[in-house]
């Protein structure tokens, strides 16, 4: 079994709809975007794609088939026979396939306004800087880069050239997902008092680039553990105070022996909230579980693709099944045309934020040490 097929049957395993269609676009009351004044009825956005990967075919694309607001303009691959069966596919004109020598000759294309970027996180860095100096808007996948370091260098890029830059932090946008938020900003069964939040997957081919150090960064905490983190941001709308982790045992040397096999990580956040995370490459697991003053909520599935299930003290949670990439793709681009601006609640600035809690994470895992992030 090939890595993707590992993770889509992992995720199917948790009752992944990885086709379902896409659902009435609910407008969010918290991290959100404001309904459009009036319809659009203007130019599409033109997204061009860089790296053709499992998350860009099997989840981005088949997004950009059901956005109203925006469409698969372009393309950006290494492998040329992907080119040809992407542009008969998508119906992608040759001017508009690129490769990553040809990448920069993108800012001579007026149907493309935003570069996505979902190559292997440490190739983040360099494509979101080389198409923001082509002066094209950026959307880049999660964790942003490697390093602090890094996104900081993305974000001056962006600024510099004058252009959006947003991680693809589709949960921000999915209806679960925001009910809960709002509930508890809300305060509706009272204060947030402790979060439990976990998110891992049983990985499969040793060799791939996610069990690579120089190319991943990490293991599963900056690849399903940010989402964790995220999480535990999202719901308080706080900013943890301090930090410790613990490493988990590596039970297998040969997928383990540059990443982490699983991490466990303790937040402090204010208003004395506890944040219990935990990542791993060897469990299937995934839930964010809040108890409050006077009740709980639980979302199981919390973070794939969906459907997200979620229950709370008073029963089960009822919203739309959306398509999580159709959904976000065409908020940011709703948001876009009657702004100009990405949404600010998954700029660059929160993908640097949480690089420093993901380092924050790492070093207290290596020191044994709580580190101080306030
Ligand atoms: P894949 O390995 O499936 O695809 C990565 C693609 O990048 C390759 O197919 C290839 O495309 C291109 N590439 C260029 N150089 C290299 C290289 N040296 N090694 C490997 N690939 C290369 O990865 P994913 O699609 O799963 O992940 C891509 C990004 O998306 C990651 O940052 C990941 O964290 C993120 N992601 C986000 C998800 C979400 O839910 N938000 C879910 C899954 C991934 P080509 O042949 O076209 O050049």
């Amino acid at each position: 079994m090939t890595e993707n097929q590992s993770r889509r049957s992992f995720l199917q395993n948790l009752g992944v709809g990885l086709g379902t269609t896409a659902a009435a676009f609910t407008v969010p009351s918290l991290v959100s975007i404001p309904e459009s004044k009036s319809k659009y009825e203007g130019k599409k956005l033109g997204i061009a794609l860089v790296g053709l990967g499992s998350y860009a075919k099997n989840q981005l694309a088949v997004g950009l088939e059901q956005t109203p607001n925006c469409y698969l303009a372009g393309i950006v691959t290494g492998t040329p026979s992907k080119a040809e069966e992407w542009m008969k596919k998508y119906n992608i004109p040759k001017k508009n396939v690129y490769n990553y020598q040809t990448f920069d000759q993108i800012a001579d294309n007026k149907d493309i306004d935003i570069v996505y970027v979902v190559l292997p996180n440490s190739m983040h860095h360099e494509y979101v800087i080389r198409a923001a100096k082509a002066g094209k808007h950026v959307m880049c996948e999660k964790p942003m880069a490697n390093t602090v370091k890094e996104c900081q260098e993305m974000i001056k890029a962006c600024k510099d050239a004058g252009v959006q830059l947003g991680v693809g932090y589709r949960m921000h946008f999915e209806p679960f997902t925001k009910e809960v938020i709002r509930m508890s900003r809300e305060k509706v069964f009272g204060n947030v008092k402790f979060i439990n939040s976990n998110f891992g997957f049983t990985i499969g081919d040793p060799t791939q680039w996610r069990l690579k150090k120089p190319m991943a960064g990490g293991g599963p905490l900056m690849d399903v553990g940010i989402y964790c983190v995220q999480g535990s941001r999202y719901i308080t709308g706080k900013e943890p105070l301090a930090v410790t982790a613990q490493f988990g045992p590596i039970t297998d040397p040969t997928r383990f022996k540059d990443v982490e096999e699983s991490l466990s990580w303790q937040f402090d956040f204010p208003d004395a909230v506890t944040v219990n995370g935990f990542t791993s490459y060897k469990t299937n697991i995934e839930q964010l579980y809040i108890t409050y003053e006077k009740g709980f909520v639980q979302l199981s599935p919390a973070y794939s693709y969906g459907p997200i299930k979620g229950r709370t003290s008073q029963g089960e949670l009822n919203l739309p099944i959306v398509h999580h990439q159709a959904n976000m793709l065409e908020a940011i681009a709703r948001e876009f045309l009657e702004t100009k601006m990405f949404p600010s609640h998954i700029s660059g600035e929160e993908g640097l934020k949480d690089m420093k809690y993901l380092t924050a994470i790492y070093e207290a895992a290596r020191t044994g040490k709580k580190i101080k992030l306030a």
